[in-house]
């Protein structure tokens, strides 16, 4: 520990985000690390995707993230050194660490694990504490009730007490969805924060039915903002929900509600606020995906802040999008716990004159974890430890899940699956949550879980032909790599294991190039012989569930996929 803690003075010290943020004031020692500069007269905390992570974790950022057309080569889609020059963090230090891929074995020897309720929530107490009362806001963009086996086990009820004694103010959405709506409504009821989400609405069967609405006149199911004194000001935030949990998952859990973006009833809650509520600033808590806000900020006017989160990109600096009204600002917040948005805001009357941001990382080493926080994460993991603690292997290699085309763990999953079910081919998810694994560690059961806690978990042994497998790699290429944002749902390819391919991103689907495709044991057709589409019923490529965020072990009629044996 001693050791540890004199590399972060040396080095995280040192390395403190440039740019155009002010640099941190790290002092002399490494509680330094979290003394920021005073800023403004509003503080806005924004966590999001913690994906039920109670507990510190390694969590390897991806080395490949790539981004198509105007995307390419601007945050998110930078990575690795790239990432690094554009945002002025110096190689080998602490946040070179906790933002990159580079030297993640070597690295996290050296500045241990990241997050934790119990160190988020004194960090948290400290930065609120910093400003003083009444002076700042705790926002969670989503994606904090699932990821563990806990959490499964528990429906999200853990996060949720977990939630309340963080003292989050107002979240939004996504996988909560997917626990269904009794379990969903369960745990909001415990919930002492709001849930916002303006983009769910009830189906006009369920409407003409007098299904449950927050605001039956529009068929709004949930309430849609929430206004907020701040500092003497008045700050409205917005929830912005996962646009395509039905597509993504199941419609079975949210057969009554529609979601999507809503550009347009955005804009008029947006102006209604401006207007008639005549709030000082308007924040998006936002689980769209942040090359969905990015096009979003530029469409949607009157927004100065998108607080952004799902598709786990850890971004230090905003990025500001020009529209009809000015300049909107864009972040997103990372995952797994990891990160911890700090929102500084100028308020006047009518507006924001000046705003900082930063993200930091929660290096659990440098944070005294909360004593009432553990007390309430060991209480709930009581009954199931021992069992989540039984070793069932040891890493030989870093077992990891993101990046666009592959982990270690998928491919562990997949050979799993495929001497499970005696299968050619296998295909997992390419999902973005999940923690990280060193050499030499136990894998406990508790691992495992959460490389697996999908909500709805099954697998299937069906029979395939080459075709139709190209046909899911290449729905979730088009939706992964969709150069027009609002057709992306976020996640990560469809990891296989059976079957080598080649894609080819930037390529429309079936015109132009195909892409091309070679498998081992599907033996579909040599690529310069047939378009991936071609020939095949049609499977709506912008409604691809495979492979995003969510599982592609979607419902019926759609692309049932688990361990494919081959068809030739
Ligand atoms: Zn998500």
């Amino acid at each position: 520990m001693t050791i540890r803690r004199r590399e972060f003075v040396t080095l995280a010290g040192a390395a403190a985000l440039a740019g155009s943020l002010p640099r941190i004031a790290r002092g002399a020692d490494t509680a330094g690390v979290y003394d920021l500069e005073r800023f403004g007269n509003a503080r806005i905390l924004h966590m999001t995707d913690t994906h039920a992570q109670l507990l510190p974790v390694y969590f390897r950022e991806p080395s490949v993230n790539l981004g198509i057309g105007a995307m390419a080569g601007k945050p998110p889609h930078l990575v690795g050194r790239a990432f690094l020059e554009r945002f002025g963090v110096r190689p080998d230090s602490a946040d070179a660490y906790a933002f990159t891929f580079l030297d993640f074995e070597k690295a996290a020897a050296r500045f241990g694990r990241l997050g934790g309720f119990a160190h988020l929530k004194t960090l948290i107490d400290r930065l609120r504490g910093d400003v003083g009362p009444g002076r700042s806001l705790l926002l969670d963009g989503g994606d904090l009730w699932q990821g563990t086996g806990l959490a499964n086990t528990m429906q999200g009820a853990d996060m949720v007490e977990a939630a309340n004694l963080l003292g989050i103010e107002a979240m939004t959405g996504h996988w909560e969805f997917t626990y269904g709506e009794k379990a969903l409504r369960g745990n909001l009821e415990r919930f002492k924060g709001e849930f916002l989400a303006q983009n769910v609405f009830l189906s006009e069967e369920a409407a003409f039915n007098d299904a449950k609405a927050f605001d039956p006149a529009s068929g709004r199911v949930f309430k849609p903002a929430t206004i907020k004194e701040i500092g003497g000001h008045r700050v409205a935030v917005i929830g912005q929900a996962f646009p395509y949990v039905p597509i993504a998952h199941p419609k079975r859990f949210t057969p009554d509600w529609t979601f999507g973006i809503r550009d347009d009833e955005l804009q008029k809650l947006v102006n209604t606020l401006r207007s008639s509520d005549k709030v000082d600033a308007v924040v998006l808590l936002s689980h769209n995906g942040m090359d969905v806000d990015l096009k979003l900020a530029s469409r949607v006017s009157g927004i100065d802040v998108i607080l952004g989160g799902h598709t786990h990109d850890a971004v230090p600096q905003p990025i500001p999008v020009t529209n009809a009204g000015g300049t909107t600002l864009v972040t997103n917040a990372g995952s797994n716990g990891k990160f911890l948005g700090v929102l500084d805001l100028e308020l006047t009357r009518g507006k924001v004159s000046d705003a900082r941001y930063r993200l930091l990382p929660v290096f659990s080493e440098l944070l005294k974890p909360d004593a009432a926080m553990q007390a309430l994460i060991e209480k709930m993991r009581g009954p199931y430890a021992a069992a989540y603690a039984e070793k069932v292997a040891t890493a030989d290699r870093l077992l990891y899940r993101r990046g666009n085309f592959g982990g270690t763990v998928d491919q562990l999953l997949c050979d799993a699956l495929r001497g499970e079910f005696d299968a050619e081919i296998a295909l997992s998810p390419g999902f973005r949550w999940g923690a990280s694994v060193l050499p030499g560690q136990p894998v406990t059961m508790e691992d495992v879980l959460t490389e697996t806690a999908i909500t709805y978990p099954e697998t299937y042994l069906l029979s395939m032909t080459g075709s139709q497998i190209k046909d899911v790699l290449e729905d979730v290429c088009d939706n992964l790599f969709n150069a027009d944002p609002y057709y992306q749902q976020g996640g990560d390819m469809v990891r296989i294991g059976g079957v080598t391919y080649a894609c080819a991103p930037a390529e429309s689907v079936g015109a132009g190039s195909p892409t091309s495709s070679s498998t081992t044991a599907a033996r579909s057709k040599p690529a310069s012989a047939t378009r991936w589409r071609d020939g095949l019923p049609s499977m709506s490529s912008r409604a691809s569930p495979c492979g995003t965020c969510s599982p592609g072990i979607c419902g019926p009629g759609r692309c049932r996929i688990g361990a494919a044996p081959a068809s030739p």
